[in-house]
């Protein structure tokens, strides 16, 4: 989508400090991270919240669950653990309108989240 921020940052339009990428995700350091590490994994298909996936996305968003935790292994996060987070619109505290998953470590998070 022309016109979404993360759209640009997969296309390489913004720059960002890639992670992670393949010919569907982008992963890359949030700008403002909460944690020691703090990495965003996007699908590179426009999908705007997790209301909008279909039966159809299963394996899309599958897989970058398995991404994710990968990424978070390789930060070396995955004896201590670590939390993965996809936030939905307003009430979620969605503020980017293309699905990501959150992947954050390297210090302790409380629950339930405020
Ligand atoms: P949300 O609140 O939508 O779940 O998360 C959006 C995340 O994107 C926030 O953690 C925010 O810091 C990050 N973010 C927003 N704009 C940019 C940007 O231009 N570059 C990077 N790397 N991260 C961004
Ligand atoms: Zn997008």
């Amino acid at each position: 989508m022309a016109d979404c921020l993360f759209c640009m940052i997969a296309a390489g339009k913004i720059p960002s400090k890639k992670v992670y990428a393949d010919d569907r995700y982008y992963a890359f350091e949030d700008i403002n991270p909460q944690a020691p590490t703090h990495v965003l994994v996007i699908p590179r298909v426009h999908i705007t919240t997790l209301n909008d996936l279909t039966p159809a996305d299963g394996p899309l968003m599958g897989d970058m669950l398995l991404l994710a935790a990968r990424i978070a292994k390789e930060r070396g996060l995955g004896e201590q653990g670590y939390r993965l987070n996809f936030n939905c619109l307003e009430d979620g505290g969605q503020t980017v309108p293309h699905v990501h998953v959150h992947v954050m470590g390297g210090r302790r998070f409380s629950w339930p989240p405020g």
